[in-house]
């Protein structure tokens, strides 16, 4: 139980920082549950969200001057789905690319290795070099944060700790300084993102980043956890429900010198969500509301359409493809 191996911890080292905590959440839960029985991602929802992502590959791939061979690396794929459903949609590319998957389950790997062929990493670093396409959904959510809290005037950082024998966020003092009441930092994203940022200076490329989060950053506690589609307490059953924040997409974009950033609804509009739909329809008359279902949930503003946000990145030279616009 991870929760016994949290408690210990914490009665012989003392609070732990959240960040520590939601790594140790995050990785135990992944490598033991099906995540999809917790909560639905876009690919899930619906075919149509990686065949629209596949069609931006081609188009990102042209941008990058066609190239011979190129690196397709997907962040956290799940069950394999949004790559299943890009390499249908990105016949063009397929000679060209090789796929690369960077996964930590060892559960989710073998998962994906029965959908796909590719090869595994643990971490982005593990990836080799050269021209790249990179996509991540529902990734960034899941790397850890930190928080800090304002009271009295005085900044504390956020801590788990155990009050009469039960995990309970408390305050420690701290050096940080923030505007607002509540900050969340993660240095754990930020270094994913300098990381692909380097990448794309040394070699052609563009990177998809798609995620729910605000657009710009904003104070407030967005640390929540998810289990059988509901909301519970962070401390509830470490490792056994999805803990995830929303992803500041300022401080992201923060590492790129060439990026743009739509709404979900937005980008697959412009990327043809309604006419892939209606073809989708005329082939299956009898699956009409099941696919009407799916575009409303990936797209309607009170569904995933607003809080979703589709981050595109590309190397200093070059023009981000349609439809983001140019720098
Ligand atoms: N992209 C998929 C799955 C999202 S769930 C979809 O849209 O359906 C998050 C994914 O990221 C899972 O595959 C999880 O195992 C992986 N993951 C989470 N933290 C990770 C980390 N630190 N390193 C590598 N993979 C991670």
């Amino acid at each position: 139980m991870l929760e016994k191996v949290i408690r210990e911890l914490i009665e012989a080292e003392g609070p732990m920082r959240l960040d520590r905590y939601m790594a140790l959440c995050v990785d135990h839960y992944y490598r033991t549950h099906d995540p999809f029985a917790d909560f639905i991602t876009a690919p899930e929802a619906s075919q149509v969200f990686g065949e629209l992502i596949g069609v931006w590959c081609v188009t990102a791939w042209r941008a990058m001057g066609s190239p011979a061979a190129f690196n397709l690396i997907e962040l956290g794929p799940g069950n394999g789905t949004l790559m299943s459903d890009i390499l249908r949609a990105a016949k063009p590319i397929l000679p060209a690319a090789h796929i690369h998957l960077v996964e930590s389950s060892p559960r989710l790997q073998e998962i994906q290795c029965g959908k796909l062929s590719a090869t595994w990493h643990d971490s982005l670093s593990a990836v080799p070099e050269g021209p790249a396409i990179l996509i991540a959904n529902e990734f960034f959510d899941a790397l850890p944060i930190r928080q800090f809290e304002q009271r009295e005037g005085k900044w504390h950082e956020r801590v788990m700790g155990l009050v009469q024998g039960n995990l309970q966020i408390g305050l420690v003092p701290t050096e940080f300084k923030g505007e607002g009441d509540l900050v969340e930092i993660s240095p754990a994203r930020q270094s994913v993102g300098a990381e692909i940022a380097a990448r794309l200076s040394r070699h052609p490329g563009f990177a998809l980043i798609i995620d729910y989060g605000h657009a710009k950053s904003a104070a407030g506690d967005t640390l929540q956890a998810v289990r059988a589609h509901k909301f519970v307490p962070i401390t509830e059953s470490p490792g056994v429900c999805d803990i995830t924040s929303h992803v500041d997409f300022e401080a992201l974009a923060g590492n790129f010198l060439n990026s743009a950033m739509l709404s979900q609804r937005d980008f697959l509009h412009a990327m043809g969500l309604e006419q892939r739909t209606a073809a989708l329809v005329a082939k299956n008359p009898a699956q009409r509301d099941t696919l009407h279902r799916a575009m409303s949930r990936l797209a309607d503003e009170a569904q995933m359409g607003k809080l979703f946000k589709v981050l595109a990145a590309g190397s200093p030279k070059l023009a981000l493809p349609y439809p983001f616009t140019e720098p």
